[in-house]
């Protein structure tokens, strides 16, 4: 189908940088997801790549093609909307053959590319009816079926699941997995559900404040996030991110979360990572709530004695609020989230043991942002 590739691209509107300086490829049949919160730029990425708006710098490739100066029409995309303009006077049937139909595909071909995919997104049955008696679901698979129709190089998908209830919007994901992986067609998928992202993408692009943060397989996003955003923006309950310092010299390094009791020391490879430049920046020490371990009593090993503050039991598993310690100036209490399975019984005020899963510690350099540890 086709391969995609984004050099350097700036977008503007006025003195705001919508884009800036964006580099990225997708291969032939990869499905990347534009992740990131609202206004971060990926709509006007996407529009960029569909040639409904044009770079100020930077190049636009397809296929190796340079289409700066194509016109959308001919750069053979579909792209569906976050609003699925389906024409209301239109059948079903008619809404999906529409574009093969402005191009003069002979009637017989029409009716068989119809059919064909009717059939995979499971609406034949639905071909006479008018967009009004459908459900959102069962519209948005029109939308769908209407980009599908063309067979184009390229599907451009702007949170097209935004407008489905809850139920539906899971069945229409794997829907659209298992269909992109059926026609094996080159497609990027705008959202801001972090969960659709990890469910859908081959790779995620992580992209905030107009720029590209960090492009990855989901387990890469998740595990190895190279910048503070990253590591914020992903997961729920988010990433534990705490105020560090290093302390000590040569061979005896120990990581220290100010103002708490929680300290490690470094194993030389982990040492050798930190560059002075970091220290005196300040960093961040960063660890998800799943990897760290609760116990109600003392077991041994190099355990952290800390208070419960808050519990929310949320059937699967149980939130705790962890209390570490006391911000000394503004006497705030430091706060860490740890996940346990639903069975710990604890409640505020009790003392409970943590320990740290080292190898899941992350460490990131307070001013650049960017991790110490993941290259
Ligand atoms: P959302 O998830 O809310 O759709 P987004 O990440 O897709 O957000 P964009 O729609 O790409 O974000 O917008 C990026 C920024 O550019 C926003 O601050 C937006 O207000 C601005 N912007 C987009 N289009 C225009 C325009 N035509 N004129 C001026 N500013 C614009």
């Amino acid at each position: 189908m086709a391969h995609i590739k984004l050099e350097n691209i700036v977008k503007r509107f006025g003195d705001f940088v919508a884009v800036k300086d964006f580099n990225l490829e997708v291969a032939d049949k990869e499905f990347v997801v534009f992740l990131g919160p609202s206004g971060c730029g990926k709509t006007t990425t996407l529009r960029l790549i569909a040639g409904l708006e044009s770079p100020e710098e930077g190049d636009i490739f397809i296929d190796g093609q340079r289409v700066n100066d194509l016109s959308p029409a001919d750069r053979d995309i579909a792209f569906v909307f976050q609003f699925y303009a389906l024409y209301p006077h239109l059948s079903v049937y008619d809404n999906i053959a529409f574009p093969l139909k402005a191009v003069k595909v002979s009637k017989p071909e029409i009716d068989a590319q119809v059919k064909r995919v009717a059939e995979i997104l499971q609406i034949s049955d639905m071909l006479n009816r008018k967009p009004n008696v459908l459900s959102g679901g069962e519209m948005q698979r029109v939308a769908l079926g209407r980009a599908m129709v063309r067979q184009p190089k390229v599907y451009l998908l702007d949170e097209p699941m935004a407008n489905l209830d809850a139920k539906i919007r899971v069945d229409t994901r794997a829907e659209i997995k298992r269909l992109q992986h059926e026609i094996g067609a080159t497609t990027i998928f705008v959202t801001h559900d972090q969960v659709e992202a990890m469910s859908l993408a081959d790779r995620i692009a992580v992209i905030h404040q107009g720029l590209l943060q960090q492009i990855g397989t989901p387990h890469e996003i998740y595990n190895k996030p190279e910048s503070l955003f990253v590591a914020g923006f992903m997961g729920m309950p988010t990433m534990n991110l705490l105020d560090a310092e290093v302390t000590g010299q040569g061979g005896e390094s120990v990581l220290q979360v100010q103002h708490t009791d929680v300290c490690f020391r470094l194993s030389p490879e982990r040492q050798a990572n930190i560059t002075s430049d970091a220290v005196e920046n300040g960093l961040v020490f960063g660890i998800r709530p799943e990897h760290i371990t609760v116990a109600a009593s003392q077991s041994g090993g190099q355990q952290i004695p800390a208070d419960v503050h808050l519990v929310e039991p949320l059937g699967p598993v149980n939130i705790l609020d962890i209390r570490l310690g006391t911000h000394a100036e503004t006497q705030d209490p430091i706060l860490l989230r740890v996940r346990t399975h639903p069975a710990f019984q604890g409640t505020i005020g009790d003392t409970v043991w943590l320990n740290f899963d080292e190898a899941e510690m992350h460490l990131f350099d307070q001013e650049t942002e960017r991790s110490v540890w993941v290259e």
